[in-house]
C-alpha cells in the first residue's frame, strides 16, 4: 500500500484517484474547487461516470480515499502525486500548461519526503523534462523527487472501466527507481505494461488520439464522398472492418470528433511539428474534415428549408458523446447558436446534459431564437418542423421511426448519428437526412 496524492479531480484525477483507492492504495485527492471538494466528501461525483459515485463512497466509507484542498497536507508525505489537472487549448493550437505549473510550484514548496511526480495530464513533448527542473528550482527542502510520464487513455462514458482493464499502462521514464516505483503502485491492477524513455510516452498519447482522430475523419471524408457517388459509408465499413489491419473499431462516420482530447490534441500535435519546422499534414487534414463535418447537417437542412426563424426545432442530444455530461467541443455547441440565430424555437433533450448545456445557453429568448429544455423526447418532437439527432444517447435510439411521423408537424429528421435503418425511415414515411448514406426525400 502507497501513500498517493492527484492533483486534479476531473475525469482523469478523479477517477484514477478511486482506482488507485478500490485497488488498496491511501489516496488522497486535491482540487482548488472548494464546491467540488465537499460534494465529493459527502459522497457526490461532481462528474458524470457509470460507477464511480459507487466506488467514491465504497472507499471513502473505508478511509482509502478523502478529498481536500489543502494540497500541502496532502504533497508532504505522499510517495507518488498524479498530476490530473487540465491542459486545455490556447488560441494558438498550443496546450496551456499554466495549471501543470501552478501544481509542480505547490509540490515544490509542500513535499517533506522523497517523492515521485507522475504527469497524467496530456502534455506536449519534452513538458516532464521541464516540470522536473521546474519542481528542482522551486524545492523547499533537501527531498529526491522525480518526474516521470504516464498518460492516461480513459475514454469518457466508461472511464471506470477504462482504468480497471486499461489495455495498456505506459511508463515514461528513464529512473530505474521511478520505473520500479510505478510499477508496484499498477502491480494490483494486472495489467500489460509498456515502459518507455520519457519523451516517447508523452509522444504515446497524442500519437494515439490522433490517429483516433485521423480515423474518424477519414471515415466522415469516405462518407461524404459516399453520399456523392451512392455508396453506403455503413456499408462500406462493415467491409473495411473484416479486415484485421484496419479492425472494426471508430469506423462510425458521423457529425465529427468532440469532447476535451481529440480537438485539442489534434491542434497541440500540430502546433508541436510547427515549433520544430514540420508540417504534420495528415493530422491537419483531420483537424479540416472535422471542422466542416460539425454543421454539415445544418447546412443540408439550411438547403431544404427556405428558414429556421419560428420553425419548431427538436434537438435530440448535446453531449459530446453519450454516457457523459461533458459538452467540451461537443456539435451542439456548434449548431445550437446557428439555430437560434436563424430564429429557431429549439426544443433541446439531453439526459445528463442540458443542465450544463443551460449555463451556456439559458433557457428562454436568444434574439430572434429561443431555447427550452425538456425532459422527455415526445415534448420535443410533438408538432416539431424539423428534429436534429447529434448524440446518440440509448433514449434517443429507443424512439421508433413510426414516432418521428405521428407526432413532428413534418417528419424531417436530420441524424448526425446514423443511429435509424434508412429502409425503416423511409417505410416510416419520415423525410430522412444522415451521414454517408441515401437521404430519404
Ligand atoms: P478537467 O478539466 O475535467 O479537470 C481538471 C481539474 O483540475 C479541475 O477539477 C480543476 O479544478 C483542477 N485543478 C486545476 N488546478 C489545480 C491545482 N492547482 N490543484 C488541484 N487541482 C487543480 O480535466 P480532465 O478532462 O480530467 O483532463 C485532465 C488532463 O487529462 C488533460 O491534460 C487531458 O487532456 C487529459 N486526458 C483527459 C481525458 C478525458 O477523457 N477527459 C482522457 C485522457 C487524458
Amino acid at each position: 500500500m502507497y501513500k498517493i496524492a492527484v492533483a486534479g479531480t476531473g475525469y482523469v484525477g478523479l477517477v484514477a484517484g478511486v482506482c488507485f483507492a478500490e485497488v488498496g492504495h491511501q489516496v488522497t485527492c486535491v482540487d482548488i474547487d472548494e464546491n467540488k471538494v465537499n460534494l465529493m466528501k459527502s459522497g457526490v461525483s461532481p462528474i458524470y461516470e457509470q460507477g464511480l459515485e459507487e466506488l467514491m463512497q465504497k472507499n471513502y466509507a473505508v478511509g482509502r480515499i478523502d478529498y481536500t484542498t489543502d494540497y500541502k497536507s496532502a504533497y508532504k508525505d505522499a510517495d507518488a502525486i498524479f498530476i490530473g489537472v487540465g491542459t486545455p487549448e490556447q488560441p494558438d493550437g498550443s496546450a496551456n500548461l499554466s495549471y501543470i505549473a501552478t501544481v509542480a510550484r505547490q509540490i515544490a514548496e509542500s513535499i517533506e519526503k522523497d517523492c515521485l511526480v507522475v504527469v497524467k495530464s496530456t502534455v506536449p513533448v519534452r513538458t516532464n523534462d521541464k516540470v522536473e527542473q521546474f519542481i528542482q528550482d522551486f524545492l523547499v527542502n533537501d527531498v529526491k523527487v522525480e518526474v516521470a510520464s504516464n498518460p492516461e487513455f480513459l475514454a469518457q462514458g466508461s472511464a471506470v472501466h477504462d482504468s480497471l482493464h486499461a489495455e495498456r499502462i505506459i511508463i515514461g521514464t528513464e529512473s530505474k527507481w521511478a520505473e520500479e516505483l510505478l510499477m508496484k503502485l499498477y502491480e494490483p491492477f494486472n495489467l500489460p505494461i509498456v515502459s518507455v524513455n520519457r519523451r516517447s510516452a508523452e509522444m504515446i498519447k497524442y500519437a494515439s488520439n490522433d490517429f483516433l482522430a485521423l480515423k474518424i475523419s477519414y471515415m466522415n471524408d469516405i462518407a461524404n464522398l459516399c453520399e456523392l457517388v451512392g455508396a453506403d459509408v455503413q456499408d462500406v465499413a462493415k467491409g473495411m472492418s473484416y479486415d484485421a489491419r484496419i479492425g472494426s473499431k471508430f469506423l462510425n462516420a458521423g457529425i465529427g470528433y468532440g469532447g476535451s482530447c481529440f480537438p485539442k490534441d489534434t491542434k497541440a500535435l500540430e502546433n508541436i511539428a510547427k515549433q520544430h519546422g514540420y508540417e504534420l499534414r495528415t493530422v491537419k487534414a483531420a483537424i479540416e474534415v472535422n471542422t466542416d463535418q460539425k454543421t454539415m447537417l445544418y447546412k443540408k437542412a439550411s438547403k431544404r428549408l427556405i428558414t429556421f426563424n419560428g420553425l419548431k426545432v427538436a434537438v435530440l442530444g448535446l453531449t459530446f458523446k453519450p454516457g457523459t455530461d461533458d459538452l467540451r467541443e461537443a456539435a451542439s455547441l456548434e449548431n445550437v447558436p446557428l439555430l437560434l440565430e436563424q430564429g429557431a424555437d429549439i426544443y433541446a433533450f439531453d439526459p445528463v446534459g442540458a443542465e450544463n448545456f443551460a449555463k451556456v445557453h439559458p433557457e428562454g429568448k436568444h434574439g430572434k431564437g429561443n431555447i427550452t429544455y425538456v425532459s422527455n423526447i415526445e415534448e420535443a418532437l410533438d408538432g416539431a418542423n424539423v428534429c436534429f439527432i447529434f448524440t446518440e444517447w440509448g433514449e434517443v435510439k429507443s424512439v421508433i421511426p413510426r414516432k418521428y411521423k405521428e407526432l413532428m408537424r413534418t417528419p424531417l429528421v436530420y441524424d448526425g448519428r446514423n443511429i435509424y435503418n434508412v429502409t425503416e425511415m423511409q417505410e416510416a414515411g419520415v423525410e430522412y437526412h444522415s451521414i454517408g448514406r441515401k437521404a430519404v426525400e
